[in-house]
Parts: structure tokens; C-alpha cells; sequence
């Protein structure tokens, strides 16, 4: 099969990429041709602002790649800014696009609604409003008498979101009087919903992604993955709304210029399985990951500062690792037998975490030493590695360049 994936360089990856991404790259390219690219265009569509750090980034996703054990023999590793034909493909899918397939894309707007709704949120808290003083809904009336103190907060939070939500997602685009009357009915004071809205209404907020190119970005990824002719794309659960759209892209594009694209196929990737030290999602910008790059020292504190089985107060005890991120991590990490023994010491408190945590410390770096080794090869001879990429972006460009010759006959483009 004909796979295509990529990532963008926003840094350094960490294990949550490693058991989210890679790890399925790295068994696909097994008994797959598989065309993997360091998406840059695609980090510039919301950090267009942030192209200081962009070539570095690439570089540092070369480095993580093929010390993870991604294989140029076996894939196409590319940069995709260097293969000119996805940004051609994705002019001439932009003329054939309807704008609403792009403004009703899940992600464009739940990430408008986020940006929003935390605005709205840190305005009222600012103001110190109290809210819920007369509320609409009778659950949440008897929610909020039994609640206190931060628990209320929690209510009021929630109840904001499930507002705004609707009103949010009632019409194409933003309804931002649907949203003022929902607000009013939270109890808020009518001028201070109005002073928020208009804030809303010609503020900056949300406008870094106001851009054409944060809109059209779907438009950019049907490009990247038709212009292979892909068979299949490995993607999250939450991407397929996106595959989506390449895929009705593709349609109008045969219904209208004859056959030219599959319409590829989802390979659902599982949910990475990893947790941050605290407890979140894995993210930069959490501070809460273990990178594939960090050394042994650091692996070692990081897991000295995860959280465990909360009512695990004292030594003596008892556990239950069913709730405990030190747990989830061995599972991954340590043998077998190991991960047993933990399964049976920690309910009778016959381990201590700082014990179990050095046992998990231990087994990352286990996991991460050849990585390093690796690593060690590749940032020594960088230059070589960057060239692979070159020959890389050479392969897809001759690839690329065949689709879309086709696609210029297709369409009946002038051609010398
Ligand atoms: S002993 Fe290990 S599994 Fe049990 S609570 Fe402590 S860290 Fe978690």
C-alpha cells in the first residue's frame, strides 16, 4: 500500500509522539511505500510569526526521526516546502473548494471556540462576577446547591462551556448574539456580557488563526496526501473529519476532470497511551514530557516527580495501580514479570513508589539508550542526514511531478 503521513516541526519530540506516531511509522514501513514529510508549510499556518526557530526545529525532526529507526531506504523521508507541486495541487484544489466545506471543518472551529470561550471565561473571572445566581436549568440549580466553594467554580465552568458551546456551534461561524442571550441567562449583568462580546466582536482574540492559510490548511493536506496517490493515511480518531475532506476533495475533482485519485483510506492509530508526568495530556507547553532526547539524569528526575495512586499517602499504605501513571508507564516500559510483581507488591504495599519510580526510571532509559546512540550518529554527521532528506525531497518531487502532469492534462491546462 501507498501511505502518507507527516508532522509538523513545532520541536522536540517527546514519548508521547514516539508511542502516538512513530512507532506505527516504524511498523508500516515494513511492507508499506510509505512518503513521510516534515509538514513546515503546515507549522506556519498558526506560527507564522515563529520562523526564527523553524529551520532548527526540521533539523531536530531529523535527528528524532531517523534515530527512532525511521529508514530512508525503506520510505520516502521528506521536507514538504522542497517538493513545489503540493503547494500547486493545493491552488488548483482551493479553486474547486467550496468555502463552507473549510469553515465548517471541526478543528478550525473548535479551535476558535477555545480561544473564545477562554477569553470569555478570564473576563468574567476578572471581573469577578458571580454568575449562576438564577439558573435556567434545573440540574444545574440542584448541582450548585449542594456544591461549594471550588466545586461551584466547576459548575459555573462547565455550564459556560455547554452555553457558549451551542451558541457557538448553532449557525455557520460564530453567533454572537445567540451567544450574548445565552450569556444572559447565565445571570451576568447585561453590560458586562456586552462590553465581552464586543471585545469579542473586534479584539484580537482568535485572530493569529484568522489567516486564509489556517483555513485553507485542509486544502493543503489533501494536497499532500493525493498528490502520492496515497491508499491509506494512518490517523487519530479525531483526524478523521479531515481525511474527510481529501476524500470529497478527490470526488469533485474526478466527477469534474475524470478519474485521477483514490480516495484514501484511514488506518486508525490508537490513542497514544501515554500521560504526562502530571497527569495531562503529553505536551510542550504543559511542561509534562519525557523527550526522546533527554538523558538519563533527566528521565530520572522527570519520573521522580510523577504523580501516583493519590490516596497513597503514607509508605505503608496500600496501593492501586489501576489509577497510578507510574503504572501505566511500566506497562510499557518493563518486562513482563516485573510489571506483575509491581501489579501484586503495591496493593499490599510491599513496594514503595520512590522504589517502583526508580525500577521505571530504569527501564526508560533502557528503552531511550540505542535511541541515543543513535542520535549521537546522527547529530555528528548531521550533514550527511540533511542530504538523505535531499534525496528524499528528489524521489517525491519525480513522484509528485508524475501526478501532476496527469492532473494538468486533466484538467486541460496550458502546457508548452
Ligand atoms: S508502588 Fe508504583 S504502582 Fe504503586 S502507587 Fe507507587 S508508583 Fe504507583
Amino acid at each position: 500500500m501507498r501511505i502518507v503521513s507527516g508532522m509538523r516541526p513545532t520541536g522536540k519530540l517527546h514519548l508521547g509522539h514516539y508511542f502516538g506516531v512513530l512507532k506505527n511509522w516504524i511498523d508500516l514501513q515494513e511492507n508499506n511505500r510509505c512518503f513521510f514529510f516534515i509538514a513546515d508549510w503546515h507549522a506556519l499556518t498558526n506560527k507564522y510569526k515563529e520562523t526564527e526557530s523553524l529551520k532548527e526545529n526540521i533539523k531536530e525532526m531529523i535527528i528524532d526521526w531517523l534515530s527512532v529507526g525511521l529508514d530512508p531506504e525503506k520510505n520516502v523521508l521528506f521536507i514538504q516546502s522542497q517538493v513545489k507541486q503540493h503547494s500547486e495541487l493545493a491552488l488548483l484544489f482551493s479553486m474547486i473548494t467550496p468555502k463552507s466545506w473549510l469553515e465548517l471543518n471541526p478543528s478550525y472551529k473548535d479551535l476558535k471556540f477555545n480561544l473564545y470561550y477562554q477569553y470569555l471565561r478570564d473576563f468574567f473571572l476578572g471581573k469577578n462576577v458571580k454568575v449562576l445566581q438564577t439558573p435556567p436549568i434545573k440540574k444545574v440549580d440542584e448541582a450548585l446547591e449542594e456544591a461549594t466553594g471550588k466545586q461551584k467554580n466547576k459548575i459555573y465552568d462547565e455550564y459556560l462551556r455547554e452555553l457558549f458551546f451551542r451558541a457557538f456551534y448553532n449557525k455557520r461561524g460564530i453567533d454572537f448574539k445567540g451567544l450574548k442571550e445565552n450569556l444572559m441567562k447565565l445571570g451576568l449583568s447585561k453590560k458586562i456580557v456586552e462590553e465581552a462580546i464586543k471585545n469579542l466582536e473586534t479584539g484580537d482574540i482568535g485572530k493569529d488563526i484568522d489567516t486564509l492559510g489556517f483555513l485553507s490548511y485542509p486544502v493543503l493536506q489533501a494536497a499532500d496526501i493525493l498528490i502520492y496517490k496515497a491508499d491509506a493515511v494512518p490517523i487519530g480518531e479525531d483526524q478523521l473529519p479531515h481525511l474527510e475532506l481529501t476524500r470529497e476533495i478527490a470526488r469533485r475533482f474526478n466527477n469534474l476532470y475524470g478519474k485521477t485519485f483514490p480516495e484514501p483510506k484511514h488506518i486508525l492509530t490508537e490513542e497514544a497511551k501515554l500521560l504526562g508526568i502530571d497527569g495531562r495530556k503529553m505536551s510542550k507547553s504543559y511542561n509534562n514530557a519525557i523527550y526522546l532526547s533527554d538523558n538519563s539524569k533527566e528521565v530520572e528526575q522527570k519520573v521522580l516527580m510523577m504523580k501516583t495512586d493519590p490516596n497513597r499517602i503514607k509508605r505503608t499504605d496500600k496501593g492501586n495501580p489501576d489509577v497510578c501513571i507510574v503504572f501505566s508507564y511500566h506497562k510499557l516500559f518493563t518486562d513482563k514479570n516485573t510489571v506483575e510483581n509491581i501489579n501484586v507488591e503495591c496493593r499490599k504495599a510491599g513496594i514503595g513508589c520512590v522504589e517502583c519510580k526508580k525500577l521505571l526510571a530504569d527501564s526508560i532509559n533502557k528503552f531511550l539508550e540505542p535511541i541515543r546512540e543513535k542520535r549521537e550518529e546522527v547529530k555528528k554527521d548531521i550533514e550527511k542526514y540533511i542530504n538523505v532528506f535531499k534525496e528524499g525531497c528528489k524521489t517525491a518531487s519525480i513522484e509528485a511531478e508524475k501526478t501532476m502532469e496527469e492532473v494538468r492534462d486533466n484538467m486541460k491546462l496550458w502546457k508548452f
